[in-house]
């Protein structure tokens, strides 16, 4: 399996000698409600996490919540709250939006303010190895001192100063060198350190977790683009110039960012869409589509026409996987799509690659259906390919999809219809078996109501059901053994 290491600027082969992959994805800052670039990381990482566990890896991986931050900090002042009471709520909004997008949650979630204790730590010595000096109540890292300092972002310390309009700062002995410590100012949160009462810098926290969860050298570091620099350029030199070796990681990946017209979507900007108005416009599994139809790297404009075509295009996947394999049948080959799925997530987890071969996968069950073969074993392939890119195929609101109302309003016309028909059993059956709540459910419990009409020669009201529901737009398709259903599209 190949990845892209931004380090070396190529891809690379990824292996694993022993023990399980220690991934480490820098996380959210919790100050305002997430959105879809925040999504989009995530589930990059988590097809990449997917993906080397169904490759046979194990993997454990750590994404931190920077829970203390200027922007936090300023948020809390002007709202006369404490810190804890701006991040805790917006912590378990970002956990129930990832959930509800299918993300596989980290093994390990900690928090900045959780590890203060290590984070002095590291400061201390680095300060004791000289790549760290105190200065009027701060504590900054020596830039200078770190050999590698740029590698990453390929800049060197020079074109770092002409590039950037850099503040001179008179505590400071280089114009680059970063804060690991900064002196309290009054009303913020602090904590007590041998340099004074204070507050970590924010790059010193993601080496002390990955110190802490993962220890001194791991194999996949990721986030996104706009943090290679400073953020992982300053980690790499803190972690390394901490524990003198090298490679503080392996991997160092990089997911590109999402664009709203031609800016990134970003909160200082202010063009942000939330992640649970998209998920309640177009599904979860849609807007997985669309950006796994992207490769990682490469940046993505958030567009509304781009995201609609993958309703239709979903439930192509999802009526392929409902459809009812004949008894009997030579079993459909599928491994030619197989090989074109694993070998497009080799090179560098090519994902409009692997998203195509799934779809290929599903013209060749339909066609296979058609010509009497068996595809059972197809489909439960094509479910497991399609978990390992995060889809859950379930159903999701959709302009296609009748609502939960009207499907009520059916059920209950004809629950009265059974009981003025004499069917009285099926009547107190259905009612008590079908929660209002399930379109599924529903559904389904429907389709065994008509199965028993028809088996009790009630042929009339057994194709009423059949015809009303297509008229919401459920289509019944019968077979000998079993009736299945789709949503007409
Ligand atoms: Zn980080």
């Amino acid at each position: 399996m190949k990845l892209y290491n931004t380090m070396s600027g190529k891809e690379e082969n990824f292996a694993q000698k022993t023990g399980p992959v220690r991934m480490y994805v820098c996380g959210i800052t919790p100050y305002s409600a997430c959105h879809l670039g925040h999504a989009m990381s995530a589930i990059t990482f988590d097809v990449l996490r997917r993906y080397l566990e169904f490759s046979g890896f194990e993997v454990i991986h750590v994404q931190n919540f920077t829970d203390i931050d200027d922007k936090i900090i300023d948020r809390a002042l002007k709202n006369q709250k404490g810190y804890r009471e701006i991040v805790e709520p917006l912590i378990n909004e970002y956990l129930y939006d990832m959930d509800s997008l299918n993300v596989k949650r980290a093994h390990i979630y900690p928090l900045a303010s959780e590890a203060i204790p290590k984070m002095i730590q590291v400061i201390q010595k680095l300060i004791d190895k000289e790549s760290a000096y105190y200065s009027n109540g701060d504590v900054y890292f020596k830039v200078a001192s770190h050999k590698y300092y740029g590698a990453l972002s390929r800049r060197s310390l020079s074109n770092m100063i002409a590039g950037a309009r850099v503040k001179i700062s008179v505590d400071k002995t280089h114009p680059m060198d970063f804060a690991l410590w900064k002196a309290a100012k009054p009303g913020e949160p602090f904590w007590d350190s041998p340099w004074g009462p204070g507050r970590p810098g924010w790059h010193i926290e993601c080496t002390a977790l990955c110190l802490s969860h993962l220890g001194e050298k791991i194999d996949i570091h990721g986030g996104g683009q706009d943090l290679v620099f400073p953020h992982h350029e300053n980690e790499i030199a803190q972690s390394e110039a901490y524990t003198g070796k090298r490679p503080f990681s392996r991997f160092w990946l990089h997911n590109g960012l999402l664009n709203l017209g031609t800016d990134k979507m970003s909160k200082s900007i202010g063009n942000l869409i939330g992640v649970s108005e998209a998920i309640d416009k177009f599904g979860a599994d849609e807007l997985r589509l669309y950006f796994l139809s992207s490769h990682y790297r490469s940046p993505l404009s958030y567009s509304e026409e781009l995201i609609t075509p993958m309703k239709r295009a979903l439930e192509r996947l999802r009526n392929c996987l409902r459809i009812e394999s004949p008894a009997i049948g030579q079993e459909l080959d599928i491994t030619e799509f197989e090989d074109r799925f694993t070998e497009a997530m080799n090179e560098d987890l090519n994902t409009p690659k692997a998203v195509a071969s799934l779809f290929d996968l599903v013209h060749a069950i339909n066609r296979g259906k058609e010509a009497g073969k068996a595809i059972g074993e197809a489909q439960s392939r094509l479910r497991i390919l399609g978990e390992v890119l995060g889809f859950t195929f379930r159903e999701v609101r959709n302009e296609m999809i009748p609502s939960l109302e009207s499907l009520k309003q059916f059920s209950s016309q004809i629950n009265t219809l059974l009981k003025s028909e004499g069917h009285l059993e099926l009547s107190i059956w259905f009612d008590a078996n079908t929660p209002m709540d399930d379109h599924n459910r529903i559904i389904d419990n429907l389709l065994l109501v008509r199965s028993d009409l028809r088996k009790l020669k009630s042929f009339d009201m057994a194709d009423k059901i059949r015809v009303q529901l297509g008229e919401i737009g459920i289509n019944l398709e019968d077979t000998p053994n079993k009736t299945s259903w789709r949503f007409s599209t």
